[in-house]
């Protein structure tokens, strides 16, 4: 079955043409075999499109076999979807806040906020567990209007004027109020714009056609601060840097990992604060946890650092933050 698989996948990959366009169709496959994986036809369907559902997580284009743990991973899932549903509304979700910090002087000059689910059960739930989830079931709209809301909302009260980060998911980009909702959160909150930083990853500018590039757009003229997430990791594709002007990179914790003693973590972070330098961006670097990693950064050129070293994610009650009196004449 995995050899007919490849072979499969190999006819449909060449290139297509239409209209002078060339085209790649791609093909992902599931393989599920009876009688050892299921005992009747819906039970061997139903593994088949589990073992898919892993080929295209693994990375599309290939096939995927199905197993055990395919079968336990996607009851969790439905646990984390069922409860999810709920966990707005019962007000579980809540946000951490990260300091980022200027390089030079170590002054906190914004905090990112992170997401946390409290489950009643489970306990604490990290976003990587649940906003998966979110994304494939569409919920991630409903969380990300919270998250937006709550950190400026927050941000708004902080007497020091320091920026908030705040995690957009490329799920978000296909709801075509985006920029509607952010321009909202900001009124709602009376936080200046430029206080607000979104941080997006590069798979939204993966699919060119979408109109991802319009709602950035859209993004930025609120005033809005735009910084590529997770740089060096995916895709990485350096031309993305020019597709849009971002504000911000961030170079993603594996590379910061390895900078003391990996010639080719050192190399890609190398690279990644030179280009920031010619284009004027601001360079952070996440995950520093080491005085020795702070030192190489710097002498990198990195700008801002994050980092366990200088501040681990904690509830907004435990920021050290001036409440600034409320404004004048919001009528609230
Ligand atoms: P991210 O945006 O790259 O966030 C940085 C992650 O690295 C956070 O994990 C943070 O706690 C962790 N981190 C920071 N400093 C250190 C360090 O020194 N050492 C180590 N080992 N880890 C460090 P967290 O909070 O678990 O979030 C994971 C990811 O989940 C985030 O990666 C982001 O992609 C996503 N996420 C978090 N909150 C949201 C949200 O509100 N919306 C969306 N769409 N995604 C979110
Ligand atoms: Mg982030
Ligand atoms: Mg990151």
């Amino acid at each position: 079955a995995t050899a007919l698989a490849d072979r499969m996948i190999a006819a449909a990959r060449r290139p297509v043409v239409i209209d002078g366009q060339s085209f790649a169709p791609g093909v992902s496959i599931g393989i599920a075999l009876a009688p050892s994986d299921a005992a009747s036809a819906d039970e061997l369907l139903r593994c088949g499109d589990l073992a898919l559902y892993e080929a295209k997580r693994l990375g599309r284009g290939r096939h995927a076999r199905f197993h055990g743990a395919l079968e336990a991973s996607a009851r969790y899932r439905r646990l984390i979807e069922t409860d999810l549903r709920d966990a707005i509304a019962r007000r579980e979700l809540a946000l951490h806040y990260q300091p980022i910090v200027r390089a030079e002087d170590g002054e906190t000059v914004g905090y990112e906020a992170l997401l946390r689910w409290h489950h009643p059960v489970r306990g604490l739930i990290p976003p990587l567990d649940f906003v998966p989830v979110a994304e494939e079931t569409g919920m991630i709209d409903a969380i990300g209007a919270f998250v937006l809301n709550e950190a400026c909302r927050e941000a708004s009260r902080w007497g020091s004027g320091r920026r908030v980060a705040v995690n957009l998911s490329p799920a978000q980009f296909r709801n075509p109020a985006l920029a509607a909702e952010v321009a909202a959160a900001l009124d709602a909150s009376g936080l200046p714009a430029d206080r607000l930083e979104l941080e997006i990853t590069e798979s939204v500018l993966l699919d060119a056609s979408s109109n991802n590039l319009t709602t950035l757009g859209r993004l930025r003229r609120l005033g809005a601060r735009i910084a590529l997430d997770d740089f060096g990791t995916g895709y990485s594709s350096l031309s993305y840097l020019c597709t849009f002007r971002f504000d911000k990179i961030k170079i993603d914790r594996a590379f910061i990992r390895g900078i003391c003693d990996s010639r080719e973590a050192l190399a890609v972070v190398r690279a990644i604060t030179g280009l920031g330098r010619s284009l004027g961006i601001v360079v952070t670097a996440e995950g520093i946890e080491t005085q020795e990693q702070a030192a190489c950064l710097r002498q990198e050129g990195c700008t801002q650092f994050q980092g366990y070293l200088y501040g681990k994610p904690v509830p907004a009650s435990a920021l050290a933050e001036v409440s600034a009196q409320p404004r004048a004449g919001t009528g609230s």
